[in-house]
């Protein structure tokens, strides 16, 4: 998997793609983003204890529209584990109390709203890195992660997408997203 040093700029996608129930938003990000958790075998990482309710509040990250960020088709495996202990049914998985998440195939987004704003920037495997590997995050995270408001993933727009950007729907078309919901474009374009 890529490489980033915690902290580090996040320069693996030019473009943000992120899924919502209506289509994928795809936009140009205008915030700073920063890399957290992308480890990699042959680096070292630091390992602590987090605090408790940090993997749970970052499984309920994962669970907004903050843990649907850059999908892809094909997954990553921890290079920490051996594979066939990590694969069920051929995915990556990892067990959390009642939760079975499979992880590996996208990123997290976690926004810093208070000055400097940033957008953290995670592999959905750092759930699998704090649970399995005891890595512990940046303290600047492990802080976002905690004053995480679930209200955000209620928005329609939220801190996550600019107003305006394009929704690709599932059925082919193109929309837009208001802080109301998507409307399509062609009526956006009448209203002009
Ligand atoms: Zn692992």
């Amino acid at each position: 998997m890529t490489y980033f040093a915690d902290l580090a700029p996040y320069t693996y996608a030019e473009q943000e793609s992120i899924r919502l129930p209506d289509g994928d938003v795809v936009f140009l990000p205008r915030y700073h983003r920063v890399a957290v958790g992308w480890l990699a075998r042959d680096r070292e990482f630091r390992h602590a204890a987090v605090p408790t309710g940090f993997v749970e509040a970052l499984i309920r990250i994962h669970d907004g529209p903050g843990g649907h960020a850059n999908g892809t088709r094909g997954f990553h495996c921890c290079e920490f584990c051996p594979a066939p202990d990590l694969l069920r049914d051929g995915l990556p998985h990892t067990v959390h109390g009642d939760r079975s998440l499979f992880l590996g195939s996208a990123e997290i987004r976690l926004p810093v709203l208070q000055p400097p704003r940033r957008m953290f920037a995670a592999p959905n495997l750092i759930i699998h890195y704090v649970i399995e590997h005891d890595y512990a995050p940046p303290a600047e995270f492990v802080d976002a992660v905690m004053a995480y408001d679930d209200s955000w993933a209620e928005l329609r727009v939220g801190p996550w997408f600019p107003a305006g950007a394009h929704v690709h729907l599932r059925n082919g078309r193109l929309s837009t997203l208001t802080p109301n919901g998507v409307k399509r474009v062609r009526e956006i374009r009448r209203k002009r």
